[in-house]
């Protein structure tokens, strides 16, 4: 009896001692996840990530209209299943932004785009925020040195790379639509969609399914007279150079309450901002569309 007693404390004393272990790394593996890389320091990402934060071809940057402007006008974007229901939705505060997640029932129903008929299928990945703390600022990307209070990236990933990762190793393996975002008197409804959420997913590493709606609510499928595009980089370490940037030039509307809604949302090392700087243009094109 008192020897299966002695077993019995043992095993307990062990599970306790696993439990226990378990917590402690996963807590320093958390730790050391937010103990990296934050937007109070972005010149030190170089030396963080030196292979792709330190390339020559990096985002965000500032659209002049100079002469590194190539005028293009015999494009078309065709959007495709962005007015599909999703079955699933999911919002995410991952410490450097709040990302949207989708899921929908079949996977011919989820939503794919081409700058034109019979050239490469992108397909949506994920949709995630950039701000400020001020009006002032917030968007990654800047129009003539003036940023504005919120922009927004779809990412996609080329069909043919399969998945977001694979593609993240291709030169191509990336399109992001970026939209921009000012505070009016308006109202954005899609934006609302998201913020309607916002409360649950105020502390970093917090998640919640939020209500479907239709991406295409979104107002860069609907008004967008112009568009520039170049070849660039992710704007969050690594900094990978696989990225072909679309930006739509017209900013949306959005309502104070609406950016402060998302101000609220808590960063990673107390950061009130994430917008990387803009970089260097380093003699690339940026091409300029309009659209009928
Ligand atoms: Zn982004």
């Amino acid at each position: 009896m008192e020897k299966s007693l002695k077993l019995i404390i043992a095993f307990f004393s062990v599970v306790l001692v696993l439990f226990v272990g378990f917590f402690l790394f996963k807590h320093q593996s958390n730790a050391s996840n937010s103990s990296g890389w934050d937007y109070q320091h972005p010149d030190m990402w170089k030396d963080m990530f030196p292979k792709d934060c330190a390339g020559s071809k990096q985002s965000p940057i500032d659209i002049t209209f100079g002469d590194d402007m190539v005028t293009k006008q015999t494009m078309e974007f065709i959007w495709n299943n962005y007015q599909n229901p999703p079955e699933n939705m999911t919002l995410t505060n991952n410490g450097h932004s709040v990302q949207l997640d989708v899921q929908w029932k079949m996977n011919h129903w989820i939503p794919y785009l081409s700058v034109e008929e019979d050239s490469p299928e992108y397909v949506f990945s994920n949709l995630h925020f950039h701000w400020g703390a001020h009006n002032t600022e917030g968007s990654e990307h800047t129009i003539n040195g003036h940023g504005l209070p919120l922009e927004v990236h779809m990412v996609h990933f080329k069909r043919e790379y399969k998945t977001i990762v694979n593609a993240s190793n291709y030169q191509d393996g990336i399109m992001v639509i970026a939209s921009f975002y000012n505070v009016t008197s308006k109202n954005s409804t899609a934006i609302q969609d998201i913020i309607n959420a916002a409360e649950k997913v105020r502390d970093e590493g917090s998640s919640a399914h939020i209500d479907n709606f239709l991406l295409s609510d979104f107002e860069v499928l609907r008004d967008t007279p112009s568009w520039v595009s170049y070849n660039g980089s992710l704007t969050t370490p690594r900094c990978l150079e696989v990225v072909t940037w679309f930006l739509a030039l017209k900013p949306y509307d959005m309502t104070e309450d609406q950016i402060k809604k998302i101000r609220s949302l808590k960063l990673s090392h107390g950061d009130d901002h994430d917008n990387r700087p803009t970089q260097p243009l380093n003699g690339r094109k940026i091409f300029y569309y309009e659209f009928r």
